[in-house]
């Protein structure tokens, strides 16, 4: 059976602990997209971790750990964090990185940095970790796979070809150093001495894992409204976040997904430049970002403060129908206790008129938020194992979520702990 995880809304929805705790119960766990630009948090008996690129089964030895074809490779970051586990204390993770999978090269960390200063006050707000060159690179089939690495020859004469065409850009556009061949060539060298043990047919092995009636996850980065089709483009990542991209960043049959867990946050952030309609700003926004997540709503790889905002119903309405969501969780509920008032945003105003349908990003750069208020429940609710056992006011707005949603909600998140969870039995459940 396979199962994918994936957010609704602009990521950081915590995935990583809905991932963590279904790994639990499952046999393989994947990362199909993106790169090391967005982290996991996880907090387990081990300790608090953050993770960018491992997938984030981990830290159970039951559990083989699977960098897909679709991911934004970084080989020596990769190194690095299987390190720092083995450093803390956690058992060596069986992990299986796939042939097909292409690399992260320094350059591209390099170009991305390049262009964000030629953009200047125009930037995308790009986390620098190459994610853009990299999968531009990829599909001007002037991208680095793995499977390269083991045939030398011509991994050289690419190697020439490449940086050629590179040193052009970096001459003419950016005015920086150039690239050297053999430089490049070398690193490459290292990074299969780093990967090669890893390095595995991961597709065929899917093939058999599914035939044998595996329980295989699909880990997503970032959320729907990130996806460089379906989100708000240009304001997007550069690789699909979207479930039915598990597919092919995997490579197993799109019908062998069975199930899609979106997750969605009971209030709004954002990283990056970009239309945010919910937003809010000042003493507010700093109060909800400062109890948001487990220790505040800051960037798990670049520290960067969040941007907050009310749930937006119409966002994440569109955020799971996008992702093809069978079932929602619902995370950082207990965040928002504190709250006498707890806005929703039910709809866009644009131009005197309100819809309810999220639309494309001209449109959105006008909306404004129709909000509408519930009523807190000014208590913590963490600890609190039973759906029945939540105040009156939190169930009620968990159930105008999921009216708004149009999917089940089938578990609520109300602490970061992996077993901080309330599973809940949903009238639209089938
Ligand atoms: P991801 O990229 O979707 O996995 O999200 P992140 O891990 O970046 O952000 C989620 C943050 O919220 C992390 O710090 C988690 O530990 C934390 N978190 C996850 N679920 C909950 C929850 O239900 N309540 C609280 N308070 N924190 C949570």
């Amino acid at each position: 059976m396979v199962r994918a995880i994936v957010g609704a809304n602009w990521g950081d929805e915590g995935k990583g602990k809905i991932t963590d705790m279904l790994a639990e119960e499952s046999d393989i766990i994947i990362r199909f997209q993106g790169g090391s630009n967005a982290g996991h948090t996880i907090i387990n008996d081990y300790g608090k971790f953050a993770l960018h690129l491992l997938p984030s089964g981990v830290f159970y030895d039951h559990t083989t750990s699977i960098i897909g074809n679709g991911v934004a490779l970084n080989i020596p970051y990769l190194f690095n964090e299987i390190k720092g586990l083995e450093e803390r204390g956690v058992p060596t993770p069986k992990i299986l990185v796939s042939d097909r999978a292409q690399i992260l090269m320094p350059y591209h960390v390099d170009f991305d940095a390049f262009e964000e200063e030629r953009l200047g006050g125009k930037a995308f707000g790009s986390t620098k970790s190459g994610i853009a060159p990299f999968y531009s690179d990829k599909y001007a089939k002037i991208g680095f796979q793995v499977s390269e690495l083991f045939d030398e020859a011509a991994l050289r004469e690419k190697v020439e070809r490449v940086v050629a065409y590179k040193n052009i850009i970096l001459e003419h556009v950016y005015h920086k150093p150039l690239m050297d061949v053999e430089e490049v060539f070398n690193t490459l060298i290292s990074y299969r001495e780093m990967v090669e043990p890893y390095v595995a047919d991961v597709s065929l092995y899917l093939d058999k894992a599914i035939k044998e009636g595996k329980t295989i996850l699909l880990e997503g980065q970032l959320g729907s409204l990130k996806d460089p089709d379906h989100g708000i483009y240009p304001m997007v990542t550069s690789s699909s976040t979207l479930a039915a991209y598990g597919a092919i960043g995997a490579g197993i049959p799109p019908y062998e997904i069975k199930d899609i867990v979106t997750v969605v946050k009971a209030y709004s952030s954002a990283v990056g430049a970009g239309a945010f309609v919910s937003e809010i700003f000042g003493e507010e926004a700093d109060e909800l970002r400062k109890r948001g997540g487990d220790g505040g709503e800051f960037g798990a790889t670049t520290g960067r403060p969040r941007r907050m905002g009310w749930f937006d119903a119409v966002a994440s309405r569109y955020g799971c129908r996008i992702q093809g969501a069978t079932e929602v969780a619902l995370t950082v509920l207990d965040v928002l206790g504190y709250l006498d008032e707890i806005p929703m945003c039910v709809g866009y105003e644009i131009d005197g008129e309100v819809i309810k349908d999220f639309p494309v990003t001209y449109k959105l750069e006008k909306a404004k938020p129709v909000l509408k208020k519930f009523k807190g429940w000014k208590t913590d609710i963490r600890g609190i194992k039973n759906y029945d056992e939540l105040p009156v006011e939190c169930r009620e707005y968990i159930e105008a979520i999921e009216e708004e949603l149009g999917v089940p909600i089938t578990m609520v998140s109300n602490g970061p702990k992996r077993h901080d969870i309330i599973k809940r039995v949903s009238k639209l459940s089938k």
